[in-house]
């Protein structure tokens, strides 16, 4: 309630005071009035009577002087009411006889008002005639005057103390009527209003149809029985309305599942319940494998029903030992609070991919389904819904990347990158049969000449229109072994960009490619260049691999039979980052390879810091190689290499790596110009 709140009652209460007293004063001044006009009437007619019944006796006292009978007259009349003196005078002005009433002292104010109201019936006086007197045509003869003065302060004081009765009785009655109507109007209206006042606060605007307004019997049929039945069909509406939008808001409509918001609320109420019975509880986070290939392939329509009939399986399978929801795409989460240890788990999560590979029919096709599953269990894994479903995904991942159907339990070593790592490793399974990778080009100038005489391709990974940098995802690859078919498709795919060089333009350069350490111990790698080049029918020679100074010192004896395969077909040979590996330099003239390139950290610290780069170029002179500095990124590094005989050169200064139609535009399609102008 607000400070200045003012009650209904109380409003009601001043304004029948304020009125009752207003009317009652008006009522008041037209009483006085009404009042004075018939006392002054009453008063004078009085006067009249009371001057014609004495005056027989007066003239009568005066013919005779007979002052006895005069003094008795006058005593009779100042008997009469409100008569304050009488005089009788005779005809030459001389006093005959007087008599006064004692006189009551009153403030000058009454005195005041008592003349303005009386003022003009304060005196009255009658002439006395000679009896019996005929004089010609003159019949009357003044022998004197009988005159009463009347005590006009008394008949105001009688007359103000009938009115202050009617006063005191007008505003009893007027206070006696704001109480009743006080209370009726309280009773009838305030308090009936205070109470659908107080229902209303304690409406719950998350649940508005749980506390209705009361409606009192005696309100049924009046204008607050139709309010509030009015605002309780306006509640029930809003409630339904709610009800409507809850539901779009918290499921998914594909399925009708509760999805993340759904959840969320679901898992924190879980949450406390579980911490005040100490107990525990599963999330699972299950994620389809291979779905992106049912909708690929079959349609997206399919791919829907596909999903509406996986969420009908989990909620079957799950039962009444928890709930499912849809987080999006084809990620599932199942809420099993009734598993609490991880065998219990286990047996669950078997059962459940069990049940879940049983094939689905959908129009002709019939769909194998399969899924990875991360496990979390509170509250070990997590006390918090946020942190149970992080690490229950984690898991998911490192589940996905074991390979398909399996699952896995949170482990604390799968931190945040770990997390990342594994969610990338689960992704580039996918990402070759999703065509994701493409190819950029860097050139290789001859330093002397300015010329490209050669170019390195790496690999870029296109992902949900991102560019990933082959730093995050090559050690991963390298890792998990996908590094062989990546490596694989980048030579592929080198071989072909030299032929459609060699066919479009009639220009060929060499292509270097990047070679990964498991990559280079497998020993499909020879064969497969060799069966490569012959495929795309392109001269060895043009294409060039780069393996790290590591990789080779893993199994040197290894490396040798391999490079020596590799060189006598006549592809290129190129130890990458030179200077890294710690290597000691004396092997390396039992490796035969033809060209060495300086590792861009070496690049970088020329001119000031040149004894690395000096020495592997003397190395390279003594050993016959070809010597490329990577990494070249101004002009004073280029001329410290030029200076120091250093024949080819790789950097940001000349270009960055650029995706093929560039790279053919900038350097092919000018080059092959410059052939038809010369
Ligand atoms: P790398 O073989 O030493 O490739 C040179 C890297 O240096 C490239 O980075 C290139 O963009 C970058 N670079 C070129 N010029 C400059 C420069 O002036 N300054 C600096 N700071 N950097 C420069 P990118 O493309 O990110 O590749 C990084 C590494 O990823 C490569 O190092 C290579 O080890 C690996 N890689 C790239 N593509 C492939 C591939 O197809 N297969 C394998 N196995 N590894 C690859
Ligand atoms: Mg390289
Ligand atoms: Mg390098």
């Amino acid at each position: 309630m607000t400070a200045n709140f003012k009650s209904l009652t109380w409003k009601q209460t001043n304004l029948v005071v304020f009125t009752a007293l207003f009317f009652a004063v008006a009522i008041l001044i037209v009483e006085i009035a009404i009042q004075v006009i018939s006392t002054k009437n009453q008063l004078s007619d009085a006067q009249q009577e009371l001057l014609d019944s004495v005056e027989q006796t007066t003239t009568n006292a005066v013919w005779s002087l007979d002052d006895k009978l005069a003094s008795q007259t006058l005593e009779g009349i100042i008997k009469v009411d409100n008569v304050g003196s009488a005089v009788i005078e005779l005809d030459d002005g001389s006093l005959f006889v007087a008599t006064s009433n004692p006189t009551e002292k009153f403030s000058s104010a009454y005195v005041k008002l008592s003349q303005s109201l009386f003022g003009d019936l304060r005196e009255i006086s009658r002439p006395i005639y000679r009896p019996f007197y005929f004089e010609g045509n003159k019949q009357q003869q003044l022998i004197g005057t009988l005159t009463v003065f009347y005590d006009t302060q008394k008949l105001t004081n009688k007359l103000f103390s009938q009115l202050k009765l009617g006063l005191i009785a007008t505003l009893a009655r007027a206070l006696l009527l704001t109480l009743v109507l006080s209370v009726v109007f309280h009773r009838f209206l305030t308090q009936p209003i205070a109470r659908i006042s107080e229902a209303i606060d304690k409406i719950d605007p998350d649940s508005p149809d749980e506390n209705l307004l009361p409606m009192s019997p005696a309100h049924k049929d009046d204008e607050l029985g139709l309010v509030t039945s009015k605002f309780n069909q306006i509640l029930l509406q809003f409630s339904q309305t709610q009800n409507k939008l809850r539901k779009m808001a918290t499921r998914d409509p594909l399925t009708g599942l509760p999805n993340r918001t759904l959840l969320l609320e679901t898992l924190n109420v879980t949450i406390q319940r579980s911490r005040v019975h100490k107990r525990n509880f599963t999330l699972l986070f299950i994620d389809l494998d291979r779905f992106k290939n049912v909708n690929d392939s079959l349609g997206h329509a399919i791919g829907d029903q596909f999903l509406a009939r996986i969420a009908r399986i989990l909620e079957r399978v799950v039962g009444d030992r928890g709930s499912v929801a849809r987080l999006g795409g084809d990620e599932f989460v199942i809420l099993a609070d009734e598993i609490q240890t991880p065998d219990q788990a286990a047996d669950f999560v078997d059962k459940l991919l069990m049940q879940l590979n049983a094939p689905v029919q959908l129009n002709e096709h019939a769909i194998h389904p399969a899924a990875s599953i991360g496990i979390s269990i509170y509250p070990d894994d997590g006390d918090k819904a946020e942190d149970l479903i992080r690490h229950a995904d984690i898991a998911m991942y490192s589940a996905k990347a074991a390979g398909s159907n399996q699952w896995a339990f949170f482990k604390q070593q799968m931190t945040e990158r770990a997390a990342v790592r594994l969610r990338t490793e689960a992704s580039l399974h996918d990402a070759l049969k999703n065509d994701e990778f493409l190819l950029y080009f860097q050139p290789k100038f001859d330093l002397k000449t300015n010329k490209v005489v050669g170019c390195e391709a790496l690999i870029r990974w296109q992902k949900e229109g991102r560019l990933i940098s082959p730093m995050s995802f090559i050690p991963v690859a390298e890792e998990t072994g996908i590094i062989i078919p990546i490596g694989r498709w980048v030579i592929e795919q080198s071989c072909k960009v030299i032929r459609e060089w060699q066919r479009k333009y009639n220009y060929s350069i060499p292509i270097a490619v990047n070679v990964a350490s498991q990559q280079f111990a497998d020993a499909s790698l020879v064969p497969d260049i060799k069966q490569l080049a012959i495929r795309y029918q392109i001269r060895p020679e043009l294409l060039e691999v780069e393996i790290t100074e590591t990789s080779l010192m893993n199994d040197v004896e290894q490396a040798i039979v391999k490079l020596e395969q590799l060189k006598s077909a006549g592809f290129g040979i190129a130890v990458d980052d030179f200077g890294t590996g710690y290597s000691s330099l004396s092997y390396l003239r039992h490796l035969p390879i033809t060209t060495m390139k300086i590792d861009r950290a070496f690049v970088n610290d020329l001119p000031k810091d040149s004894a690395i780069a000096s020495t592997i170029l003397m190395l390279g002179r003594q050993l016959n190689l070809t010597i490329v500095a990577e990494g070249i990124e101004n002009e004073e590094q280029l001329q410290w290499l030029k200076d120091n005989q250093c024949e080819v050169g790789q950097g940001f200064f000349f270009s960055n790596p650029l995706p093929l139609d560039e790279f053919e535009e900038k350097y092919i399609l000018t080059e092959t110009a410059k052939i038809v102008r010369f």
